[in-house]
């Protein structure tokens, strides 16, 4: 058995057999397939993973998704399909329902959206299901909407319609699918957003408060992809009962820290949360996936999902789910889970140390946001020159950037990915001092027309190579899946 770090314990020798066999089985047909999945277990080993949203998911995880479960059909429920034959299906959905109740302590779960994008989306029609269409349907007497005579239902899409949203704006660190009109949720519903205090940068609750009795939204959503604080759930709450809006809390990035009670008491969002949303690959480091837990009263509703949004469910991933969901049940993901918490800290100290701009000025959670314009750079420059060194992060806004959503002025940094790989307090340490000699070193390069460039940048030589060396030599001492080789 191979553990090093925080990965869940595996038999190196059997997985190294199982990947060769099934390379050597992939290559036979599309060489450049077999190919791509070792040279992409090449890159991951060979770089500093510092994407918050992103992990690495055990061999037990990984071999899950790979076989026959792929192949059956099984719209509907659970011992409720529209298709023959779905007993190995029931048995794969219900324990990853268990598994996934029991770990958060949440009444109901609904584990077949296919990715978080998905999640909010059964939650949302969940919600107008069961506040709009429900009263709609008891107002006109009918039992179903086929039921509804052609003016009723005409009124019934016109107030589907008129809903609304209130969410985090994305400058602050809200995700599109929040009511943003890239995404079909800020074209279902009319959307404002709440952002944070100018000073401090944190989440103003009154300002939450006064914006919700000003707004009156159907949705007040809560939950973030670049906010490096937590959130008070039980505030949320009270904000929403008292404007009579449904909270749904999107997890998708901190659903570890919940897991392994980082996050408790006013910072668990499940107990106060309508509809909890999450992600399945992020900080929970399971397959690639969506999920929904939900108080009772929205349990018929959300498991509505397929076929209402979502196509059918994808059994192998489930499977995979459960998979996931058993390990974080065990007491090492609480430790993994706190680690990841200690290790961001870690990692913004060592930068404000080195005197770099954070926003907010800490984190609380799995990531930290670092404001690049201290170094003269966009953070496309910036995102850009940590990758020739070996380092992948990915270019972030500010609150209230200047160089707006596409070449932004911060990067976004979590601990998820290397604490899983086994990195700790000092070496996110060092993982700091390399960024920011780096980003101190990097100067913008001109464009083409002689002003200066938003992209490109020019970084001394021999820096690249350097710090690429410098992480070699850690990536070395934290090795990703130990033992497994692919040849
Ligand atoms: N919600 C949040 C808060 C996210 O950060 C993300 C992805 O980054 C999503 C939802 C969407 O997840 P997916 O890419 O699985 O659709």
């Amino acid at each position: 058995m191979s553990q090093v770090g925080n990965l869940t314990q595996f038999d190196a020798a059997a997985v190294s057999a199982a990947y060769q066999n099934a390379l050597r089985v992939i290559g036979a047909v599309e060489p450049t397939i077999a190919g791509a999945i070792g040279q992409e277990l090449a890159d991951q080993r060979g770089s500093l993973k510092l994407i918050a949203s992103e992990n690495y998911a055990s061999p037990a995880v990984l071999l899950t998704m790979g076989n026959w479960l792929s192949d059956k059909y099984a719209e509907g429920t659970i011992g409720h399909r529209f298709y023959a034959g779905c007993q190995n299906i029931d048995t794969v959905e219900q324990l990853a329902a268990e598994h996934a109740k029991a770990l958060f302590g949440a009444p109901h779960a609904y584990v077949q959206p296919h990715s978080g994008i998905d999640a909010n989306l059964v939650a949302f029609w969940a919600v107008l299901a069961q506040r709009i269409e429900s009263p709609a349907l008891a107002a006109a007497g009918a039992r179903q909407l086929n039921d509804l005579s052609e003016a009723d239902w005409q009124q019934l899409r016109t107030s589907f319609g008129e809903q609304r949203m209130l969410g985090m704006s994305l400058d602050a660190g809200g995700h599109l699918t929040h009511g943003f009109r890239p995404n079909i949720s800020g074209k279902m519903f009319h959307q404002t957003s709440y952002g944070t205090d100018p000073s401090t940068e944190l989440l103003d609750y009154g300002e939450v408060a006064r914006l919700a009795r000003e707004f009156k939204p159907l949705i007040l959503m809560a939950g973030y992809s670049a906010y490096p604080r937590r959130i008070n759930f039980a505030t949320m709450r009270s904000i929403a009962d008292e404007v009579g809006a449904t909270l749904v809390v999107d997890m998708a990035h901190f659903a570890g820290l919940v897991a392994g009670k980082v996050f408790t008491g006013d910072f668990d969002p499940v107990p106060f949360a309508h509809v909890t949303t999450t992600t399945t690959h992020k900080s929970l480091r399971g397959p690639r996936g969506g999920m929904v837990l939900c108080q009772p009263e929205f349990a018929d509703s959300v498991d509505r999902g397929c076929p209402m949004v979502l196509g059918g469910p994808l059994g192998h991933v489930m499977a995979a789910k459960a998979v996931a969901l058993a390990e974080a049940r065990q007491p090492a993901f609480a430790s993994y889970a706190a680690d990841v918490a200690s290790n961001a800290i870690a990692l913004a100290e060592g930068f404000l140390r080195r005197g770099a701009r954070l926003v907010t000025g800490g984190t609380e959670n799995h990531l930290v946001l670092l404001d690049v314009s201290r170094y003269g750079l966009t953070g496309r420059q910036a995102e850009s020159a940590l990758l020739e060194s070996g380092v992948v992060t990915n270019r972030n806004s500010i609150p209230r950037d200047p160089n707006g959503a596409w070449y932004t002025s911060g990067i976004r940094l979590g601990t998820p990915a290397l604490t899983t790989r086994g990195f700790g307090a000092d070496d996110f340490d060092r993982v700091a001092e390399l960024i920011v000699g780096v980003l101190s070193a990097t100067s913008p390069a001109a464009a083409a027309d002689g002003r200066t460039s938003k992209a490109k940048y020019d970084l001394p030589s021999g820096l690249a190579e350097k710090t690429l060396a410098a992480a070699g030599e850690l990536l070395d001492a934290h090795p990703l899946y130990p033992g497994l080789e692919l040849t």
